[in-house]
């Protein structure tokens, strides 16, 4: 049994905050600091460019992502981590495409997070060779699956209403057809269990800075199914996914298996405060974070539910179609979440109107959740959002 009380107090959290915001960015993990300070002094600064070897830099895209892999039921040697997310879409479509030449669709749907579609838009123009992005609702994604589908690229849990696909029922329809599956995981990885194995799919994407806590902009992860890695056509033919970097040959030759998923130079400050993030998982039974994370959103939904009347519920009621967060909808979402973050109550914002709230019981507990919906009733209920400095918008919304 996971003890989240163990697992808060790994958290360096501000005492007059409550974060419900680690769908977009997790906290810091105590221990953060001290590792990368290690990096820093011990081997940047002891070792130098002795590192890369002496502290095994060079392996860190892999051995993290055995690490993270291991948290989407992904088997060793099957995940590496690098660049970002968006980079990872690009790579795993431009692989998928390539292995059913024959067909020019890739389907994906309105609830996918826009870079993922602009990602795809953009290697579209420059394969120029015809394909055609069909985007449509995320409940006719089963329907649309044809056999003149290339490519099916999704996000398992919509970034704004939280509402999760059936992962496996859409991977086996798509592949029955001969479609080739990408999941994109920046909403499940370390906020639900996840079996890539299970599923079957072909290639996952996620990012690691929300519910893994690594940090802003820290290194993405792409799985590829072990019996796709030796053959696919890396988009990105960087030297750090060559056979063989150091023979700095002139023609590139794709390394074996997932290594070939790397592109540059690996950001190791950046891999060691993620690695130093991901201690706490070792400790932490995923279904247990699961049946934490939806008695707090029974728990939120059903407060606002009595107190707020104003706010509707934009997620789904049940649990099983929804991933850890719970988002609310109203015409002045933007003015009552920056009137909740001046009182100390983080979420965020997804225009045009959608109040979201992240659900993570690593740090956050039922106290949280009432304190939360407190602070939520006080200000819908006296229209305290309603002045000129709620409805500022900062650069980053
Ligand atoms: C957060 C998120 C991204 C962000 O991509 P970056 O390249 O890391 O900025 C992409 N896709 C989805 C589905 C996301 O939720």
């Amino acid at each position: 049994m996971t003890d989240f009380a163990a697992t808060r107090a790994r958290f360096d959290l501000p005492g007059d905050v409550i974060y419900l915001d680690g769908n977009s960015l997790g906290p810091l993990p105590r221990g953060v600091a001290a590792r990368v300070q290690a990096v820093l002094a011990d081997e940047w600064g002891g070792l130098l460019i002795r590192a890369w070897n002496d502290a095994d830099w060079i392996a860190m895209p892999g051995r993290v992502g055995d690490r993270v892999g291991r948290l989407i039921g992904a088997p060793s040697g099957s995940v590496v981590m690098g660049d970002t997310l968006s980079v990872k879409v690009y790579q795993a479509l431009a692989a998928a495409l390539d292995l059913v030449p024959d067909r020019r669709v890739i389907l994906s749907d309105s609830g996918n997070f826009p870079t993922d579609l602009y990602m795809a838009q953009g290697l579209i123009a420059s394969l120029d060779r015809g394909h055609a992005l069909r985007i449509v609702a995320p409940e006719a994604v089963m329907a649309a699956i044809d056999d003149s589908v290339a490519a099916v690229m999704l996000t398992e849990v919509d970034y704004r209403t939280g509402r999760r696909h059936d992962m496996r029922a859409i991977t086996a329809r798509a592949r029955a057809v001969g479609a080739v599956v990408i999941w994109d995981l920046a909403h499940s990885a370390g906020a639900l269990p996840v079996d890539v194995v299970v599923a079957d799919v072909d290639f996952a994407v996620g990012c690691t800075y929300k519910y893994l806590n690594g940090g802003p902009g820290s290194p993405a992860f792409i799985y590829v199914a072990p019996r796709l890695a030796d053959h696919v056509r890396p988009a990105l033919s960087g030297w750090m996914g060559h056979e063989a970097p150091f023979a700095f040959d002139s023609d590139y030759r794709p390394a074996r298996g997932i290594e070939r998923m790397r592109v540059g130079t690996p950001p190791i400050l950046a891999l060691a405060a993620l690695d130093a993030a991901l201690d706490i998982w070792d400790s932490v039974d995923m279904a247990d974070v699961r049946a934490a994370s939806l008695a707090l959103s029974a728990r939120f939904i059903a407060g606002i539910e009595a107190r707020c009347p104003d706010l509707a519920l934009a997620s789904p009621r049940d649990g099983a179609i929804r991933g850890s967060q719970v988002s609310l909808r109203h015409a002045e979402g933007y003015a009552i979440m920056q009137a909740l973050i001046a009182r100390g109550l983080i979420g965020d914002f997804r225009a045009p109107d959608i109040l979201r709230f992240g659900i993570t019981p690593l740090y956050i507990g039922a106290a949280e959740i009432d304190a939360a919906i407190d602070i939520i009733a006080s200000v819908t209920d006296g229209r305290s959002w309603d002045d000129p400095a709620s409805r500022r918008r900062g650069a980053v919304t």
